[in-house]
């Protein structure tokens, strides 16, 4: 089976020609010939960081929000909330942490509790992905909660940009900024081991959601594939992870038996 020369896409995941002698996917050819310049995206950062006063952080607990967290505080100095979003799924762990780090970082840190189960429950019956559905709701409720309290700017921990652009207009004024946009893994890792977050033990394919392991489980067995390939390949292909820990990540996980039952018992979904 061939496998793209630039990311990490087969022909399971994606189209695949041979361009001067050496497989590279559609999705590379894109990027080749329209190349995101670096330099500008990160300027571009810079700029609308340096603009913001307030601004609402997503966090989530998991290590990419944390770093964002940080860098909204530290080195942008700018007055912020953590808003998390839990939809009933959130490891025990990420809750805590959130709250350490935010305690450590003294910013005020708010949940807001909502009930995913029609997502979840509907992505694990089907073998399908709930991660666009899932995070297509959280950014709603947090854009919602942005213009009700005054804030024009919503932080996430992304690491990939929309398209040149490491923000996006939502509607009602609100600029979401990817404020990791092009940042590689090791430069998130060098600013996780500064604040008080702890790994929770999920077998390393989350440091958040319980949904996850189960989720991508049943996806594999379905299609043989992860569901999280076609990002991962994206972070190949942006240079931010190396091509060993992308191919480890894409991996059919090892779901702890007891987050397995945990999950479906709590969706009533009756397993084998
Ligand atoms: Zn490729």
């Amino acid at each position: 089976m061939l496998t793209c020369s630039l990311c990490i896409h087969n022909e399971k995941t994606a189209k695949i020609d041979i361009i001067d002698g050496k497989p590279l996917c559609r999705e590379c050819q894109v990027y080749l010939k329209h190349k995101p310049n670096r330099e500008r995206i990160r300027k571009e950062l810079d700029d609308v960081m340096k603009k913001a006063e307030r601004a609402v952080v997503a966090f989530s607990g998991g290590k990419d929000s944390t770093v964002a967290l940080y860098l909204a505080v530290e080195k942008y100095h700018l007055d912020v909330e953590a808003v998390m979003v839990d939809h009933g799924f959130m490891v025990e762990k990420a809750i805590e942490n959130a709250k350490r780090v935010a305690r450590y970082l003294n910013i005020p840190f708010r949940i807001l509790r909502y009930d995913y189960l029609d997502i979840f429950k509907k992505a694990l019956l089907k073998g399908q992905s709930p991660c666009r559905a899932c995070s297509r709701r959280t950014m709603e409720r947090l854009r919602k909660y942005a213009l009700k309290n005054g804030y024009k700017y919503l932080i996430t921990g992304h690491e990939l940009p929309f398209g040149h652009h490491p923000y996006r207009l939502m509607s009602g004024g609100i600029l979401q900024v990817r404020l990791l946009s092009l940042m590689s893994e090791e430069e998130r890792f060098k600013i996780l081991k500064k604040l008080p977050f702890e790994f929770p033990s999920l077998a390393g394919y989350t440091t958040n959601c319980l949904i996850l392991g189960p989720a991508l489980e049943k996806y594999w067995e379905k299609h043989g594939f992860s569901f999280e390939h076609r990002r991962i390949a994206a972070l190949v292909r942006y240079g931010l992870i190396d091509r060993g820990k992308a191919l480890e990540k894409v991996r059919k996980p090892e779901v702890p038996e007891s987050i397995r039952r945990k999950v479906y018992e709590k969706l009533g979904i009756n397993e084998k």
